[in-house]
């Protein structure tokens, strides 16, 4: 009986009517449900946390059922276990008490909280800017006609950049898992450069910036041509914008031990030691102002993370300020798992 139980991962307590554990399986104990008692010089003895002990005279007193979620906080650091509890009256004034981990559903629900905090944030500062410089433009209309195109070309731009916030949220949320990965496909990886040079050539030139391609060539990798496209294009773009004119933005591809690694390298303005862990984070810029001046949502290498994780490779920088960075995006050359199901929706956020 009690292997059995033990076998169990919810947790399974019985409560006498004095509140003393008369029963209790491996995972109530792991869950901290009860907890070891020195009773003065006698042998040690369990007893129920006191806030499972409180829900249990309730559930005596009235003879209802409760469902209740708690945290509770572990022995150890860490976050806080999350239990959804269930607790029954028995006859003779016990009480049955199961609880279930529910620990990664709390911090799901909390990054998702997060994430709709941030994206109401983030959607607000353009949807302002826009009101303003409407109202601002009809303000100049018929008196600063020079100061209403300076306007008009803000509104183009902020709108642009809202626009871009949207599609790569909608990006991000797909390749949080709200979509499977289409079938992992063979992707020739010529074609993903040669697609890349031709999205990112308009704003390279705009800063008579050089792009360069070179390494190996007719390598393949698996997964998905678009999503593939779309990370080594964030990574170009970023180059670009992140760079002084008149420099250069190599690419190169090479072949390393089963992954094919094409690193994207600048000559730009660096990023400093402690901005470099957080830079994958969603929103996170290490220079508001200049991202925004960019054009940039904050969610470009949000979603290049997630690309490659999702196609069972990573994503690496390195990087000197005031010399460069350099973003490799290692891919496997075969299909692995990683690239055929694609996991279960994995956050990325707070924690990377
Ligand atoms: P953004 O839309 O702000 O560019 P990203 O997620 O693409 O958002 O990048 C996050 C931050 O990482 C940028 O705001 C910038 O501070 C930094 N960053 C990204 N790429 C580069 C780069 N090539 N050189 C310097 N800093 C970079």
């Amino acid at each position: 009986m009690t292997d059995i139980l033990d076998a169990l991962q919810v947790g399974v307590l019985v409560l006498d009517e004095a509140d003393k554990p008369v029963l209790v399986n491996a995972a109530a104990r792991d869950m901290g449900l009860v907890r070891q008692r020195q009773a003065g010089a006698a042998a040690p003895a369990e007893e129920a946390h006191t806030i499972v002990r409180t829900l249990a005279g309730q559930v005596r007193r009235t003879g209802i059922t409760r469902v209740v979620e708690l945290d509770l906080p572990r022995l150890t650091h860490g976050e806080p276990l999350g239990v959804n509890v269930r607790a029954v009256a028995l006859d003779g004034g016990r009480v049955a008490i199961e609880a279930a981990d529910v620990t990664e559903a709390h911090r799901v629900a909390r990054v998702r909280r997060d994430f709709v905090a941030n994206v109401s944030h983030e959607l607000k500062t353009p949807v302002g800017a826009l009101q303003l410089l409407a109202e601002a433009l009809l303000d100049a209309t018929d008196k600063d006609p020079a100061a209403a195109i300076r306007f008009a070309e803000r509104i183009k731009h902020e709108s642009s950049r809202l626009g871009r916030l949207v599609s790569e949220l909608l990006e991000l949320s797909r390749l949080q898992g709200a979509e499977p990965l289409p079938e992992p496909e063979p992707v020739d990886v010529d074609k993903i450069t040669v697609e890349v040079l031709d999205r990112a050539k308009t704003p390279a030139s705009a800063k008579e910036i050089e792009l360069r391609f070179q390494g190996v060539r007719g390598l393949t990798v698996y997964g998905n041509e678009n999503q593939l496209v779309t990370a080594v294009v964030n990574l170009v773009e970023n180059a670009i914008a992140y760079s002084p004119e008149r420099t250069s933005v190599t690419v190169t591809v090479s072949e390393d031990n089963g992954y094919v690694d094409i690193a994207v390298a600048d000559q730009g303005i660096g990023i400093e030691p402690r901005d470099i862990d957080r830079i994958f984070e969603r929103f996170y810029r290490a220079d508001r102002a200049r991202s925004r001046a960019t054009g940039g949502t904050g969610l470009g290498l949000a979603i290049v993370k997630h690309i490659s994780t999702n196609h069972g490779g990573r994503v690496t920088v390195t990087s000197a300020v005031g010399v460069g960075s350099t973003f490799t995006l290692r891919l496997p050359s075969r299909p692995t798992e990683a690239a055929l199901a694609l996991p279960p929706s994995v956050e990325i956020g707070g924690a990377p």
